[in-house]
């Protein structure tokens, strides 16, 4: 193996540069050079790149987003569009590459490697924590914190002047950052799309225990919920209550950025690292994971296919102590 190229792909997710980081230093210590490609599969296609050194992935570690940039390629869900990447990867005599990204972008790579014979692993980045194989994904543990942080500041307001607020998280089809930011912030209630949501009950909540004991509190709202976002569940709750004051707050992209913490930069340099080891060993088609703290290689088709199942443990705890 003598040049590899990589690539994030793809929502950004903070930890994205450690991985390309860690990526491109095992290599230079493996004698592999490194080909990183900008915007993801359409700066693949167009043939955006540059050839990074050690010295390109300095100072990056502690940054969020993806110095590489990301994007959304159209193209690429083409056979046409991964024809022409393909070419592009030949012309450069590339062995493989490494894909940072979500599910979307697990697909694509998981078919440019079937058409055209390539050698593809996959890192997962993410804030979603979404992907089936892995306890984590790149990027989960900042959103979560940075969620955390603005909900605490929303609970001062909300316990100053007896407001309930319903702060609405990101997640269109998981519920995973909005459950666990609910169980860390003491929410008085989180509504998340995996389970369905009985608006009749939260009402009776906050009519009884709620009403009675607090006048204050914070619901967790995931975007994707079954009742709609953050406005819509508010919009109703606060028809059965027309005189108490609610608020809405909608956390949207401040919940995406953000500089990695400490566990994403060592989650995300773990996984770049596997990932060019993983390429080297003449590995394919294969997520890198973490599971009970060990990484693992996932066949991406089972990272895409499989859903992942919300922790009925942790539903049991929003159960016990809100
Ligand atoms: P994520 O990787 O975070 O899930 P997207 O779903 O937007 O983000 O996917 C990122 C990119 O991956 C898309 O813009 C597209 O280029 C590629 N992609 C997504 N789905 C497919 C697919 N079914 N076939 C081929 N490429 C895909």
């Amino acid at each position: 193996m003598k040049k590899i190229g990589i690539l994030t792909s793809g929502g950004d997710a903070p930890g994205m540069n450690a991985c390309i980081r860690a990526a491109v230093r095992t290599a230079v210590l493996n004698d592999i050079k490194v080909l990183g490609f900008y915007r993801g599969y359409e700066g693949l296609i167009e043939n955006d790149s540059k050839e990074l050194t050690r010295y390109d992935v300095r100072n990056i570690i502690h940054r969020g987003g993806t110095f590489l940039k990301t994007a959304r390629s159209s193209d690429f869900k083409t056979l046409d569009g991964r024809l022409r990447a393909s070419k592009v990867i030949r012309s450069h005599g590339l062995d493989g590459m490494i894909v940072i990204g979500g599910d979307g972008s697990f697909t694509g790579a998981n078919l440019l490697s079937i058409e055209h014979d390539i050698p593809v692993i996959v890192c997962p980045g993410t804030i979603d924590n979404d992907l089936f194989g892995t306890d984590y994904t790149i990027g989960y543990q900042t959103a979560v914190d940075t969620a955390l942080d603005a909900v605490d500041n929303i609970r001062d307001t909300a316990a100053s002047h007896n407001r309930l607020f319903f702060v609405e998280v990101m997640g269109r089809d998981a519920g995973l950052i909005a459950l666990r930011t609910g169980i860390a912030a003491g929410a008085e209630g989180i509504l998340i799309p995996e389970t369905p949501t009985d608006l009749n009950q939260l009402v009776n909540y906050l009519k009884t225990d709620f009403k009675k004991k607090r006048r204050s509190g914070i619901i967790i709202v995931a975007e994707g919920d079954s009742e709609g976002g953050a406005y819509e569940v508010a919009k109703k709750v606060q028809e059965q209550f027309p005189n108490w004051e609610t608020k809405v707050t909608v956390l949207g992209h401040i919940q995406r950025g953000g500089k990695p913490n400490g566990f994403d930069r060592i989650l995300a340099s773990r996984m770049g690292h596997g990932a060019l080891l993983a390429l080297k060993q003449g590995r394919n088609r294969e997520m890198i994971g973490i599971k009970a703290g060990k990484l693992v290689h996932i066949p991406i088709e089972k990272a895409i296919k499989h859903n992942v199942a919300i922790s009925q443990y942790l539903l049991d705890l929003v159960k016990a102590l809100s």
